[in-house]
C-alpha cells in the first residue's frame, strides 16, 4: 500500500478531461471517447468491461460488423492503434497504415507482432 495523498495531490478534473482516449465495447460495438482509467471501465449500455484505444482510432460505424470483427481481432493481437513501423531500406522508419480488412489482419498481426501492446499480467485485474 502506498501512503495516503491528500485528493489535492491528485490532478484536476477538468485537467484530466483534456486527454479523452476513444474506450470500445465490442458487444455494443460502440466507441466512448473518455479521460484515461487506471482501471477498467465498464460500457455504459452493456456493463462490460472496454477497451482502451490510440487516439487514432476512429471508431467504424456500429452496423458494420465485419470492421468491427477487424478492430476487435487486432486488440486481441495487442494493436491498439498506436503507430506501428517497418524499416526502410535508407536506414530509417516509417509507420505502416492498418489494414483494412480482416484478412490483412491475420498478416499484420504476425509481421509486426514484436510491436504489439500486450498488457501487463497486472492490468488484467
Ligand atoms: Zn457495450
Amino acid at each position: 500500500m502506498g501512503k495516503f495523498q491528500h485528493h489535492s495531490r491528485f490532478p484536476k478534473q477538468k485537467h484530466v478531461q483534456a486527454f479523452r482516449f476513444p474506450f470500445v465495447c465490442f458487444g455494443c460495438r460502440k466507441s466512448f471517447k473518455l479521460p484515461v482509467s487506471t482501471g477498467s471501465r465498464l460500457c455504459p449500455q452493456c456493463r462490460r468491461p472496454m477497451e482502451m484505444l490510440s487516439r487514432k482510432f476512429s471508431a467504424p460505424k456500429s452496423a458494420d460488423i465485419a470492421q468491427w470483427k477487424k478492430v476487435q481481432f487486432l486488440v486481441e493481437h495487442g494493436f491498439r492503434f498506436y503507430s506501428v513501423y517497418r524499416n526502410v531500406e535508407s536506414g530509417g522508419k516509417q509507420s505502416v497504415r492498418y489494414p483494412t480488412t480482416l484478412a490483412e489482419a491475420k498478416d499484420f498481426v504476425v509481421v509486426f507482432r514484436e510491436q504489439a501492446h500486450l498488457p501487463a499480467a497486472t492490468d488484467l485485474f
